[in-house]
């Protein structure tokens, strides 16, 4: 899946999420922090695409450097997997232990959303061709459906995921916004 796919299911969900966990209260600066980590939960698995290409990019060090730090720099690699997934919130538990008290924000949520971003990459990913190494360092593709029947998952960045799940995703997020509307102006406004 392409990044925009990525980024709008990981807000849906993580909006979704926060929706039904938190009792509404005046709490803006959650709001804002739950869009923003489960937006970035749902592109941080690609990081190791952008850091291949960076890499990459320098042909002799880029190729030296990458068979030190192959697992983390060529695409669909610990990243896409459990042991990937572990890390990411341990990275993200910390990030928001540092956050300030005074800064009001529950990180309780963001830390369920930002995860919520990352497995829907996951989970994503999965439906694609390729699939994902779940059982990472096992070099074994996961996919949904599984093999024979992987003939009909979806092809990256194609018309079904551009004409097809990525306009449906988007009305999904409208619609959610206009179902809870009355609990997000609660949030925002008090
Ligand atoms: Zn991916």
């Amino acid at each position: 899946m392409t990044g925009k796919t990525h980024q709008i299911i990981g807000v849906t969900l993580g909006l979704g999420a926060y929706l039904t966990l938190n009792n509404p209260h005046y709490s803006p600066a959650t709001l804002a922090a739950v869009l923003i980590f489960s937006s970035i939960g749902s592109l941080l698995p690609d990081l190791d695409k952008a850091s291949a290409e960076f890499w990459h990019s320098f042909p002799v060090v880029g190729h030296a450097a990458g068979k030190v730090v192959d697992p983390f720099i060529s695409h669909r690699n610990i990243t896409h997997s459990l042991v990937g997934t572990i890390l990411a919130a341990i990275l993200f538990y910390y990030l928001f232990y540092f956050f300030p008290s005074y800064w009001g924000i529950e990180t309780n949520l963001v830390l369920i959303s930002a995860m919520i971003g990352y497995a829907s990459h996951l989970l994503a990913d999965s439906f694609t061709v390729e699939g994902i190494p779940l059982f990472w360092p096992i070099k074994w593709m996961v996919g949904i459906p599984p093999k024979p029947f992987d003939g009909i998952r979806i092809v990256t960045g194609k018309w079904f995921e551009n004409l097809v799940i990525f306009p449906i995703i988007n009305i999904g997020l409208i619609f959610l916004i206009i179902t809870n509307w009355t609990t997000i102006k609660i949030v925002l406004f008090k």
